[in-house]
C-alpha cells in the first residue's frame, strides 16, 4: 500500500518567493499520475518534495500512509530517476545496477537476482557486461531506470527523464515504461509512480491520470480521456 497524499502542501522558498500554493492530492496505490504543465509551474519542487530533496513549508505529505514530512529520502521507500542518469563510467551495467544494494550489504545472492529481474524486465540482459560509453541514450537511460527497479521502491518518481533522448528514442521509451508500470503491478510488486514532465505527449500516452499544474497550484486532474474531450 503506497498511496502518496498531499493535503495543502506549500512551497516558499528561502527567497521568499512562493512557488506551490496548498496542493491537494491522491495519487492512488499503484497509479501512474503524470505531473504536466509549462517550465516554472513547480512539477519539479512537487516531485522533489515527495522525495525529501526540497523541504515541506506547509501542509502534509504521506508516503503509503505515513507522514514524511521530516523523514529523509532514503527512509521513505522511493526511487527517482533523473534527466540527467550520471552513470558510474568505470562500472559495468551490472555494477551500476548493483552498486546501491552492495552499499546496503545486499545477500550477494539477492542482489544478483534483483539486477537480473530488473535488467529482464527491461530487456537488456545481454548489456550487463558493457561499459556506459558502449551504451545508446536509450540503453544508458534503461540502466538509470533499472537502478529504480533494483531498490524495489514503494514509489518511482520520475522528472523529465527522457528530454535527453531524440524523437525516436522517446517514443520508444515511452511504451518502454509504460509496460514496464504495468508488469510491475501485475507481478503484485509495487508501482505507484509520479512521472513529469512538460511533453503534453508523454503526459497524454503514459498517464492514467494527469496532474494539471499552472503556477504552483493545481487546475484539473483526470484521466487522459476526460482530458481530452473536455480540455
Ligand atoms: P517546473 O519544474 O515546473 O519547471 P520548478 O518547480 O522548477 O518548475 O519551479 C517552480 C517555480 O519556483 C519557478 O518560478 C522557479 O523559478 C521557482 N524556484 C525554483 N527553485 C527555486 C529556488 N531554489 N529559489 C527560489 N525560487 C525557485
Ligand atoms: P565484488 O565486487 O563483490 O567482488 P563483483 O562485481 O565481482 O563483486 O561481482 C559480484 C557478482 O555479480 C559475481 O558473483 C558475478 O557473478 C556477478 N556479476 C558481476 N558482473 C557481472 C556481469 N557483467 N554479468 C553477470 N554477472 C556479473
Amino acid at each position: 500500500m503506497a498511496a502518496v497524499n498531499l493535503r495543502g502542501v506549500e512551497k516558499t522558498y528561502p527567497n521568499g518567493f512562493k512557488a506551490v500554493h496548498g496542493v491537494d492530492l491522491d495519487v492512488r496505490d499503484g497509479e501512474f499520475m503524470v505531473f504536466v504543465g509549462p517550465s516554472g509551474c513547480a512539477k519539479s519542487t512537487l516531485l522533489r518534495m515527495v522525495a525529501g530533496l526540497e523541504s515541506i513549508t506547509g501542509g502534509e505529505l504521506r508516503i503509503g500512509g505515513r507522514a514524511v514530512n521530516d523523514l529523509p529520502p532514503k527512509e521513505r521507500g522511493i526511487a527517482m530517476v533523473f534527466q540527467n542518469y550520471a552513470l558510474y563510467p568505470h562500472m559495468t551495467v551490472y555494477d551500476n545496477l548493483a552498486f546501491g544494494l552492495k552499499l546496503a550489504k545486499t545477500p550477494k545472492a539477492e542482489l544478483d537476482q534483483r539486477v537480473r529481474h530488473a535488467a529482464q524486465l527491461l530487456e537488456m540482459e545481454h548489456l550487463l557486461d558493457r561499459y556506459p560509453k558502449q551504451l545508446s541514450g536509450g540503453q544508458a537511460q534503461r540502466v538509470a531506470v533499472g537502478r529504480a527497479i533494483v531498490k524495489k521502491p514503494d514509489v518511482f518518481l520520475f522528472d523529465e527523464p527522457l528530454s535527453n533522448l531524440d524523437a525516436k528514442l522517446r517514443a520508444a521509451m515511452r511504451v518502454r515504461l509504460t509496460e514496464l508500470h504495468r508488469s510491475l503491478r501485475e507481478a503484485g510488486q509495487p508501482a505507484t509512480t509520479i512521472y513529469v514532465t512538460h511533453d503534453q505527449t508523454e503526459a497524454m500516452t503514459m498517464g492514467e491520470r494527469i496532474c494539471v499544474l499552472k503556477a504552483g497550484v493545481i487546475q484539473q486532474v483526470d484521466t487522459p480521456t476526460a482530458l481530452y474531450e473536455r480540455p
